[in-house]
């Protein structure tokens, strides 16, 4: 293998998902912690406060505690380079969350014992499945009384449809919880809540009369029954079937306990996919191509409000990044001298000198580079598959000063370019209507209309419920709009949206015109 092909099989880039508060953020703190990366645990918490106090607009988000903006995370870990990327976890959250997932090769779900698969987990899941990313489960908070783990394996199987791979299984929980036991390993585990990683003891085999010593001969006994029940009831790990998005394996633990951490990370490395080939309109691109290429995931506004600069967040789908190399924007043709890219290892922000397929590098730029722009060295690409999700909350923007309607326009035009929220013109009226996948989205926008663009905005509820992108025939849509131009809006680009107020109304107008396809979802240009 040359020296090119190692940097990238040695390459791990993914997401953590979950419903709020099932633990994600104490998972990635744990695992830059076992990884090496952060010293203390509890930096990741306290770097994200002290750095959003810079920008005023990010204020808002500290005011609620929650982090609105997904960043990246980069560390070794034995002989590889982890990409972490974050996902906001918040109930709140944008669609940056969704097309960070557009941008990992695999994901981690973590779950809470006592809650199961939650509402988010599910939305989010729903996302990966477009590429069938694959996933590793974490069953989390295993020192709360929480429910039986068959009964959660078999929640994930028929509500998420995916087949469950235990790696490990659970000795007892809540008060009872004594560890895990790796079944492929044949190693028990042993939790204890002093230890400084977790765990103090690996006992070797599941008959060795240590584990009788250690945890008793009541338990020990009942794990051996459940081993075999396990053994015999429940998938066989099946690499082929995880990296098609069809099995996850399941790891248990518990991340504030640091329980179960090492594990997880060992299985990152050892079961998580490196780069994978990404689709473009034309072909496909193989990471270990020599040429480089990549494509914009997710745009964010620069931590200084008064420069509107902006950083594009690339990820490398082939080739080699070097600093300082002409890269081409395909939309417009333009070559651009990347000299001040940005990596993002865990412990602070460093300047790229080079990076790989799985790498993900920020950009610079005042307003240039759009969501979904392909970057290559030379050739004319198009990645597909970043998509706009369709927003689930509406609000009609109203101004309080008639007179700063082009500054709201330019404000609204702006930060859907950033793809913060969608921006609709409905063709029957001069409303402005934003769409956004989380309600937080609005007071983001609205306070950064007041700082950035002087704007005093007020958001009022409107009657829509759903959005759909329209595709038909020219005559099948021209039908539509004359007979439902009131619920008809044109995007950002200029396409075709059908803005429904309810369910009913929506699956009625599909009815009559099964032609026209109502797209949940639509690629960026
Ligand atoms: P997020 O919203 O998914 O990022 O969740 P957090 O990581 O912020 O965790 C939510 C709450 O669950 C916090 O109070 C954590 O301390 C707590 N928590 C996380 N992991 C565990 C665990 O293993 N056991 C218990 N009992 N609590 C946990």
């Amino acid at each position: 293998m040359t020296i090119f092909d190692s940097e990238i099989q040695r390459r791990r880039t993914f997401a953590i998902i979950s419903h709020p508060d099932a633990g994600k953020t104490t998972l990635t703190e744990k695992l830059l912690w076992f990884g090496g990366a952060i010293q203390v645990a509890g930096e990741v918490r306290a770097r994200k406060a002290s750095r959003h106090a810079t920008s005023d607009w990010m204020e808002l988000e500290k005011q609620r505690g929650i982090s609105v903006t997904s960043s990246v995370m980069q560390f070794p870990y034995r002989e590889h380079i982890i990409n972490l990327l974050d996902t906001p976890g918040h109930e709140d959250f944008s669609e940056d969350t969704y097309r960070t997932l557009t941008a990992v090769d695999s994901a981690v779900m973590v779950i809470d014992s006592v809650n199961g698969v939650e509402a988010q987990t599910i939305k989010l899941l729903n996302v990966c499945r477009m590429r069938d990313t694959p996933i590793i489960t974490f069953i989390n908070k295993l020192d709360r009384e929480g429910r039986p783990p068959i009964e959660l394996l078999d929640e994930i199987e028929s509500v998420l449809g995916m087949q469950c791979a235990p790696m490990t299984w659970p000795i007892s929980m809540g008060k009872r919880f004594r560890g895990v036991y790796h079944l492929y390993d044949d190693t028990v585990l042993v939790f204890d809540p002093h230890a400084d990683k977790g765990t103090s003891e690996i006992i070797k085999g599941l008959d060795n009369p240590r584990l009788d010593e250690f945890i008793g001969r009541d338990q020990s006994e009942e794990l051996r029954m459940e081993v075999e029940l396990v053994r015999g009831a429940s998938h066989t790990f099946d690499s082929t079937a995880y990296h098609a998005g069809k099995q996850t394996p399941v790891l248990f633990g518990s991340a504030v306990n640091n329980f179960g951490v090492q594990m997880m990370l060992d299985a990152i490395v050892d079961l998580s996919p490196p780069p994978q080939p990404r689709a473009t309109e034309t072909r496909l691109v193989q990471p270990s191509e020599p040429k480089f290429s990549g494509f914009v995931f997710k745009i964010q506004a620069n931590m200084d409000p008064k420069h509107r600069d902006r950083i594009a967040f690339l990820r490398v789908c082939s080739g080699r990044f070097d600093r300082g190399m002409k890269i081409k924007q395909v939309s417009s043709g333009k070559f651009m001298a990347v000299n001040n890219a940005i990596t993002f290892m865990a412990q602070d922000r460093n300047t790229a000198d080079e990076a790989y397929a799985g790498d993900i590098i920020g950009i610079p730029n005042h307003g240039t580079i759009r969501l979904g722009d392909t970057f290559s060295e030379t050739e004319n690409l198009k990645f597909t598959g970043i998509p706009s999700f369709a927003p689930e909350f509406f609000r009609k923007a109203r101004i309080k000063n008639p007179l700063k309607m082009k500054q709201l326009q330019k404000g609204l035009q702006q930060l859907a370019e950033e793809g913060a929220t969608q921006l609709f013109r409905p063709i029957s009226s001069n409303d402005l209507i934003l769409g956004a996948v989380g309600t937080l989205q609005f007071d983001v926008v609205a306070h950064r209309l007041e700082f950035e663009y002087g704007v005093d905005v007020l958001f009022e509820g409107c009657e829509y419920a759903t959005a759909r992108w329209l595709r038909g025939s020219e005559a099948d849509l021209k039908q539509l709009v004359d007979k439902y131009g009131f619920n008809v809006a044109l995007d950002g680009a200029n396409q075709y949206v059908y803005l429904a107020p309810n369910r009913v109304n929506l699956t009625m107008t599909q009815e009559r015109f099964p032609d026209v396809r109502f797209l949940e979802t639509r690629e960026i240009y």
